[in-house]
């Protein structure tokens, strides 16, 4: 049983909730086609440790960077690099906080100057199918109703729904019980109950679902090599209606 988070620890999350969201919109303002990847690792750790936290991603479980950098075809998971964007691309962006002993956690998917038609419809649907999912983290649920929601929606466009990751809850640890798959049947999975922190996290192929893991042991590619979207927010379970603990409202936006 999973135990829901007192109304402290959930403003602690909503801190390091909003930390995340900032800075992924300071990352935001600097993709653009001639940048490379390890340059938005470098504006993100720099705008987390100017406000007082610590990038969580950095050393978990070794990993070397403050962000995950995936770019098209790798769905998560991507080191930051010299790789440098090119219009068309897209780039998954996913960080972390550490804040007082509580953790934030979150990703966009940022088009890098002008995308083509169905790469834009491959990041609309990805964000909806988030959106689809946290409408269903309300308490008396189950894990579940998020999955298929995300799914349903996903794969009604005829895109894949990735299998091996999954969202997950957080805490004082950034991944915690329960799991929350993207996938799934209404009805199932451990029960949502109010005061729940979780991070729900699509993560969706153009192409099929199927994905593989890159020789260094964590970029996640797709097995087709077309392009993966992947969008991330923190919620608490609520009775009635999820409430986000971090958003993309300052996107684009300064
Ligand atoms: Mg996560
Ligand atoms: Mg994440």
């Amino acid at each position: 049983m999973v135990r829901p988070k007192t109304e402290e620890e959930i403003e602690l999350l909503r801190i390091n909730g909003e930390l995340v969201s900032r800075t992924l919109a300071e990352v935001g303002k600097a993709v653009a086609p001639g940048v490379t990847t390890k340059e938005l690792d470098r504006v993100a750790e720099t705008f987390i440790r100017d406000h007082g936290a610590v990038p969580n991603f950095l050393g978990f479980d070794g990993f070397p960077s403050s962000i995950c950098a995936s770019v098209n075809d790798v769905v998560v998971h991507g080191f930051p690099s010299d790789y440098v964007l090119k219009e068309g691309d897209i780039v998954s962006i996913d960080l972390g906080t550490l804040y007082k002993g509580y953790n934030g956690d979150s990703a966009y998917t940022f088009p890098v100057g002008e995308v083509d038609a169905d790469t834009r419809q491959l990041l609309d649907v990805t964000k909806e199918s988030l959106f689809r999912g946290i409408a269903e983290a309300v308490a008396g649920h189950r894990v579940g109703d998020i999955g298929h929601a995300v799914q349903s929606y996903a794969e009604s466009f005829g895109f894949g729904v990735v299998r091996e990751l999954e969202g997950h809850g957080i805490g004082r640890k950034m991944h915690e019980e329960p799991g929350v798959p993207n996938y799934g049947k209404p009805g199932r999975g451990p029960k949502l109950v109010d005061g729940m922190t979780i991070c729900i996290e699509p993560m969706i192929n153009a192409g099929t679902r199927g994905v593989y893991l890159a020789k260094n042991g964590w970029a996640v590619h797709t097995a087709d090599h077309r392009k993966s979207a992947h969008f991330e927010l923190t919620v608490v379970v609520r009775h009635g209606h999820a409430e986000q603990l971090s958003t993309f409202d300052y996107i684009g936006k300064d």
